[in-house]
C-alpha cells in the first residue's frame, strides 16, 4: 500500500501521508492492513490509512526506547528540546492554512475555527512548553549538617499517547508538547476517525530535526493499536483522552501489564448556572458557545444549564436566538462555525438522546432533527430542550452533540446540589453579577475547571482536567509537564 495519497482540498490536489511514521520514515502496516477515513460533511471516503497492530506498535516502542536511551531522554539538553519545539511551531505556522483545511476536511469543523483557534492554540501550546524545557526543576532538601539531598525530575521514558477525534490537532499538541519538553519519547495513536492531521504533522517533526524515534505515530483502531499501547510492557506511561469506558479499559490494561503511569482526560456533563443577577445577553452568548462550539462534541460542553426560575423564560428566549443563528454549512467555507458530527453512528446516538428526552417529558425549543441540507453528511441542528429534570437521560448522560438540557431551579443551594449530582466533574460555569455569590458558587461546584461569567476560556498556562470519572491528572500549565517527569531523590553523605 502506498504511504501517501492525493486528496482534493479546496479545489487543489495535495499529497497527504497515510502510513505508519516510524524512525522519521513512512512504512506500511506489517500485515498491510488498512482502514478508511471519511469526510463527515458528506460521508464520502477521503483516504485509506495503514492500520497498525501489535507488531507495528512493538516496532514503534522499540524505536522510541532506543531514541530515549541514545539521542533524547537525558541526552538532549533543555535548550535543544526548547529549540526543536519552537522550530516545530514555526513550521506549523508556515503550513497553517493547509493543516487547517485538512483538519476541517477530516474532522468537520469550520476551517476558520480550525485555523484561528485549534491550530493557533496548538502552536501556542508548543511555544508555551518550549519555555518549560529548561524550567522543570527539583529541590534541595537539608537533612542534617553532614548530609545533602536533592531531587531530580527526569523524563518518565517512553510514553504512549492515545487521542480522540474531536480536537485532533489540539489534543496532539496538548500531549506531545509537554512530553517533548520533559524529554520523553512518544508512541502516538490518533483516532481512527481523524488521523490525517497527526500524520501530516509527522513530516514537520522530521523537518524540524527531531532525532529518529523521538515521535512515532501508529494510526489504527482502539482495539488493536490502542490496546497494544495500553498493554505494552515497555511503555512507561500512557496519556489518554477519550471516553470513560475506554479510560477504564486502559487503566485495567496498565494495571495488568506493568503498572505504567496513567493519566486520563475523560468525559463530562458540565453544568452551567444562570442566576437572576446575570447579564442574560452575555450568559446566552457564552452558553451558546459552550454547547454549540465544535457542534457540541466537546468534553467540557455546557450541556446542562440550570436557570433560576425568575429569569428562565427570558434566558431561554435569548439562548434560542443564538442557537438559530449558528452558521451551519460546509466546513471548508470560511463562514461556517457549525459543522457536522463526526460520524453516522455518532449522529444516530445524538438523535436517540433527543428522542429519549422528549419521551421523558422534555420540550424541544429549537432544533431536534437532522439539518435539511446535509448532503449525505452527519449534521444535527443546534438543539435546546426545556422542562428537563435530574434522572432524565439527557440530563445525566454525556451526549457529545449539540443538545442542551435546561433545568429550572429556585435557590443557590438547590442549583449547586443538582450541578454536583453527576458521575463527572470536568467543568462548570456560573453567571452572576454578585461577586460574593460567584466566589461561593465557585467553591461549591465540584469540577476541575469553573468558569465565572464566561464558558470555555482556556489557557496553556492553566491546568485542565477532571474530578471523579472525568479523569486523573492534569494537562497544560506547570502540572502538564510535571506529569511527564519522575522524581529521583539523591542523598549525599558529605
Ligand atoms: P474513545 O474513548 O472512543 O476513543 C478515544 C481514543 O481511544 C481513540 O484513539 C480510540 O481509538 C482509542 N481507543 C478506543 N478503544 C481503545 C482501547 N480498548 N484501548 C486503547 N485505546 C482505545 O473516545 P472518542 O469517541 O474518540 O472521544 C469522545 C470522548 O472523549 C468523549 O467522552 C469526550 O468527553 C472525551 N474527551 C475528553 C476530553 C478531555 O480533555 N477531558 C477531550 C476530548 C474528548
Amino acid at each position: 500500500m502506498p504511504t501517501s495519497t492525493t486528496i482534493q482540498l479546496n479545489g487543489k490536489e495535495v499529497a497527504v501521508p497515510t502510513g505508519i511514521f516510524l524512525d522519521n520514515e513512512w512504512r506500511d502496516a506489517a500485515d498491510s492492513s488498512t482502514f478508511e477515513v471519511l469526510n463527515p460533511a458528506n460521508g464520502q471516503p477521503i483516504a485509506t490509512v495503514a492500520h497498525a497492530k501489535q507488531a507495528d506498535v512493538d516496532a514503534a516502542v522499540a524505536s522510541s526506547r532506543k531514541a530515549f536511551k541514545s539521542t533524547w531522554g537525558l541526552h538532549a539538553g533543555p535548550e535543544e528540546r526548547a529549540r526543536l519545539l519552537n522550530k516545530l511551531a514555526d513550521l506549523m505556522e508556515r503550513d497553517i492554512q493547509f493543516l487547517a483545511e485538512l483538519e476541517s476536511l477530516n474532522g468537520g469543523k469550520g476551517v476558520r475555527i480550525a485555523r484561528d483557534m485549534d491550530l493557533a492554540d496548538s502552536i501556542a501550546c508548543l511555544r508555551y512548553y518550549a519555555g518549560w524545557a529548561g524550567k522543570v526543576a527539583g529541590e534541595t532538601i537539608e537533612t542534617s549538617s553532614t548530609k545533602l539531598a536533592y531531587t531530580l525530575l527526569e523524563p518518565i521514558g517512553v510514553c504512549g499517547q492515545i487521542i480522540p477525534w474531536n480536537y485532533p490537532v489540539m489534543m496532539w499538541a496538548w500531549k506531545i508538547a509537554p512530553a517533548l519538553a520533559a524529554g520523553c519519547t512518544i508512541v502516538m495513536k490518533p483516532s481512527e476517525l481523524t488521523p490525517l492531521t497527526a500524520l501530516a504533522l509527522c513530516n514537520l517533526i522530521a523537518e524540524a530535526g527531531y532525532p529518529a524515534g523521538v515521535v512515532n505515530v501508529v494510526p489504527g483502531l482502539g482495539t488493536t493499536a490502542g490496546a497494544a499501547i495500553a498493554e505494552h510492557l515497555k511503555i512507561d506511561k500512557v496519556a489518554f483522552t477519550g471516553s470513560v469506558a475506554t479510560g477504564r479499559r486502559i487503566m485495567e490494561a496498565a494495571a495488568k501489564s506493568n503498572l505504567k503511569k496513567v493519566t486520563l482526560e475523560l468525559g463530562g456533563k458540565s453544568p452551567s448556572l444562570v442566576f437572576p443577577s446575570a447579564d442574560l445577553e452575555e450568559a446566552a452568548n457564552w452558553s451558546a458557545l459552550g454547547i454549540f462550539y465544535n457542534s457540541g462534541q466537546d468534553c467540557t460542553a455546557g450541556s446542562r444549564i440550570l436557570v433560576h426560575e425568575d429569569v428562565h423564560d427570558a434566558f431561554v428566549e435569548k439562548f434560542a436566538e443564538k442557537a438559530r443563528a449558528c452558521a451551519i454549512g460546509n466546513p471548508l467555507d470560511e463562514s461556517t462555525s457549525f459543522g457536522p458530527l463526526i460520524s453516522g453512528p455518532q449522529r444516530d446516538k445524538v438523535l436517540g438522546y433527543i428522542a429519549a428526552g422528549t419521551e421523558q417529558g422534555a420540550t424541544i425549543v429549537t432544533g431536534g432533527k437532522k439539518w435539511q441540507e446535509d448532503n449525505g453528511g452527519f449534521y444535527i441542528e443546534p438543539t435546546i430542550l426545556t422542562g428537563c429534570k435530574p434522572g432524565m437521560k439527557v440530563v445525566d448522560e454525556e451526549i457529545f452533540g449539540p443538545v442542551c438540557s435546561i433545568i429550572k431551579f429556585s435557590s443557590e443551594e438547590e442549583a449547586i446540589e443538582m450541578a454536583n449530582d453527576s458521575i463527572y466533574g470536568l467543568a462548570a460555569g456560573c453567571f452572576t453579577s454578585d461577586a460574593k455569590q460567584a466566589m461561593r458558587v465557585s467553591r461549591g461546584l465540584s469540577a476541575g475547571t469553573v468558569w465565572v461569567n464566561n464558558y470555555g476560556l482556556l489557557s496553556n498556562a492553566v491546568p485542565f482536567g477532571g474530578m471523579r470519572q472525568s479523569g486523573i491528572g492534569r494537562e497544560l500549565g506547570r502540572q502538564g509537564v510535571y506529569e511527564y517527569c519522575s522524581s529521583k531523590s539523591v542523598l549525599h553523605n558529605i
